[in-house]
């Protein structure tokens, strides 16, 4: 059985996709396996990680992987803990202070909102709760104070596995529009 037929199977009920027409569709497990067919190996598989909340371990695994090849700078094992920071900061809630947009908003003042466009200081313009310092120095398998000494190279790392979790959402919103018209 391919992949994708599983995803099929995988008791998919509704999923929903951005059209990117101002509302959003509901779609069933058959209508993502149509949307699917044809992307790339991580983008379906980080598909699945998505659609099944995680609980996929198999597809989760090959994202991390995928995502920690991306870095030479720290080790193995350490770049997979990032992975997984990555993709965990990449779901968490939406910042309610700026509504997801990571841009400070200031509706009494809007002509300097306008010209500074500063970073949403609650989650310094990740437009998502940030995850603690703690939390992401457990995951990557340091202590606080490692992360803390190494911060700038760790963050710069998440970064650009953001960016390509963003680059993967966007591949497979792009894909799933043309397929489904
Ligand atoms: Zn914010």
């Amino acid at each position: 059985m391919s992949y994708l037929e599983r995803l099929g199977m995988a008791g998919v009920k509704t999923v929903k996709f951005d059209t990117g027409r101002g509302g959003l569709t509901e779609l069933t497990g058959l209508d993502v396996v149509a949307a699917l067919s044809g992307l790339d190996d991580v983008c379906c598989h980080y598909a699945h990680a998505f659609l099944t909340n995680g609980t996929s371990r198999r597809s989760v695994d090959r994202v991390v992987n995928y995502l920690s090849r991306m870095t030479e700078a720290v080790k193995p094992e350490q770049a997979k803990g990032l992975a997984v920071v990555a993709l965990n900061e990449n779901s968490q809630p939406q910042c309610v202070a700026c509504g997801g947009t990571g841009i400070q908003h200031n509706y009494s003042d809007s002509l300097s909102m306008m010209i500074e466009a500063l970073p949403c200081p609650h989650c310094k313009g990740l437009g998502r709760k940030p995850m603690k310092i703690k939390d992401k120095a457990k995951l990557i398998g340091v202590s606080w104070d490692t992360y803390n000494r190494k911060r700038d190279l760790y963050e710069n790392e998440l970064s650009a596995m953001k960016s390509e979790i963003a680059n993967i959402e966007q591949r497979i919103n792009k894909h799933g529009k043309e397929k489904l018209g």
